[in-house]
């Protein structure tokens, strides 16, 4: 990977002050929507099982609630630091907006690696993170999700100690949960699948058929597990996977040239995503380097991991039969390889659209939790379906129009919508 340490609020802000600059975005309104509005930076006391206390540093950053309450994920991360959860609050806000949904963009973090942590350790962890933040999130104001190294199980302890602090039931103060304790059928696929229904419009377009395609996707977690499957649904073959081994602390890329058996990678797959070196390689697969999976020659990459995984340092890695960059991950690209790819005319689905299904399926799930009324799966998809393919529609409409890159033309979309909503509410 890169020496060059990039930024990702900086990329963040640098791409938004070039939309603002191309749709003359006012000033007031330009310099409330390059920072958060709000900040929480805390510590959380944690009881460890040897009896020992350990202090944890937690975040929680609400760029804007304009246009809604703020909604984004709590990711559990050693390297987490404030800059990334900025950039990905900012970024939730763009994604909301995008998509259309009533909401503004937040998100959350600990420095934390829940590999070495119990699972009494986890939910003490996960209950500290609510008492410093129960006056300020809630189903009104600020509604988290999972991410990066969270699942239904941390959000369940979250609502159940949000709910013991404020009395009474409130299940639409989170998403994410598990189905049956408040939580959405299709919540978990939805990230991976909606990436799969922008992409099908996209071959659409470009008059390919999905079945003469191959894809290599980074990592092999929630998103990318989901968005391999779909893949597979509409015809294409998936060639290449990558993943973190925790044990080695380095990547991997899981490759087989006749197309790798999505529903064997995940049994063989662990709950971080890591994928069992020994048993891919019994079922065929040949294992390489950690960034292998960008130079395979494939028509499809879909990063699906972390952010800045594509940078100037690796960006030439990519092989020349890539047409498609969809981008699953946050910020995967940094701003220096995205002018590389633009240049390549490789076709571009920008992160905060590519991979707006799941918090677009967060907000069913709170509405659904505000109704006490709980959708089919069909019916979550279904609507899911309409709401990404439309999203996409008018973006790519947006860019043929206007004859933008695709990502400028997602931040128009969302940019324009949003300073709106700030100049109605009388905000500037
Ligand atoms: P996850 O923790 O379930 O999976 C992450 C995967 O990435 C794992 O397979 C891990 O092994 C792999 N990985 C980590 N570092 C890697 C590296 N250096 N090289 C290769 N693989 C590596 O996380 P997730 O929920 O699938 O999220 C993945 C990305 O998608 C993140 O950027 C997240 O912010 C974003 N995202 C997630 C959701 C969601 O609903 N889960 C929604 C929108 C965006």
């Amino acid at each position: 990977m890169s020496s060059k340490s990039y930024n990702p609020y900086a990329n963040a802000q640098a791409q938004f002050d070039r939309v603002a600059e191309m749709i003359g975005l006012e000033q007031g309104v330009r310099e409330l929507l390059r920072q958060p509005m709000r900040e929480y930076h805390f510590t959380i006391p944690v009881r460890m099982d040897d009896g020992t206390t350990k202090i944890f540093k937690g975040f929680r950053i609400q760029h804007n609630d304009a246009r809604g309450p703020a909604k984004g994920g709590i990711r559990f991360h050693p390297q987490e630091t404030e800059d990334t959860v900025r950039a990905l609050a900012m970024w939730m806000t763009w994604k909301c907006a995008v998509v259309d949904i009533p909401l503004g963009g937040a998100k959350g973090g600990v420095v934390c690696d829940p590999h070495n942590l119990t699972e009494g350790e986890q939910e003490r962890l996960c209950r500290g993170y609510v008492r410093q933040l129960s006056k300020v999130i809630g189903p009104w104001n600020d509604v988290p999700a999972p991410d990066v190294m969270t699942s239904g199980k941390h959000m369940l302890w979250m609502l159940d100690e949000f709910e013991t602090i404020v009395g009474g039931r409130y299940p639409g103060m989170i998403t994410g949960k598990p189905v049956g304790m408040g939580g959405s059928l299709g919540r978990t696929e939805a990230t991976g699948y909606g990436l799969i229904y922008v992409l099908r419009e996209a071959l659409k377009e470009l008059g390919i058929k999905p079945e003469d395609t191959t894809a290599s996707i980074q990592g092999f977690g929630n998103v990318a597990r989901h968005a391999a499957k779909m893949y597979q649904t509409i015809g294409g073959k998936i060639l290449a996977v990558s993943c973190w081994d925790n044990a080695d602390k380095k990547a991997y890329t899981f490759v087989n040239k006749e197309g790798i058996d999505v529903e064997a990678m995940i049994s063989i797959t662990d709950t971080y995503g890591s994928i069992d070196k020994e048993k891919a390689m019994d079922m065929g697969c040949e294992i390489l380097d950690g960034e292998a999976w960008l130079e395979q020659d494939v028509d499809i990459l879909i990063p699906a991991a972390l952010e800045n995984q594509i940078t100037l340092v690796n960006v030439d890695r990519i092989s020349k039969s890539v047409k498609i960059l969809l981008e699953g991950a946050n910020g995967p690209t940094t701003p220096d390889a995205d002018d590389v790819i633009k240049q390549r005319g490789i076709f571009l689905i920008p992160d905060f659209l590519a991979n707006a299904g799941g918090v677009t399926c967060s907000y069913f799930e709170q509405v659904q939790c505000n109704m006490n009324y709980y959708w089919e799966k069909d019916e979550v998809l279904d609507k899911l379906n309409t709401k990404m393919t439309a999203a996409y529609k008018a973006v790519s409409e947006l860019a043929k129009r206007r004859n933008l890159y695709m990502r400028d033309a997602a931040y128009v979309i969302s940019v324009s919508r949003v300073a709106q909503a700030v100049k109605m509410r009388g905000w500037v």
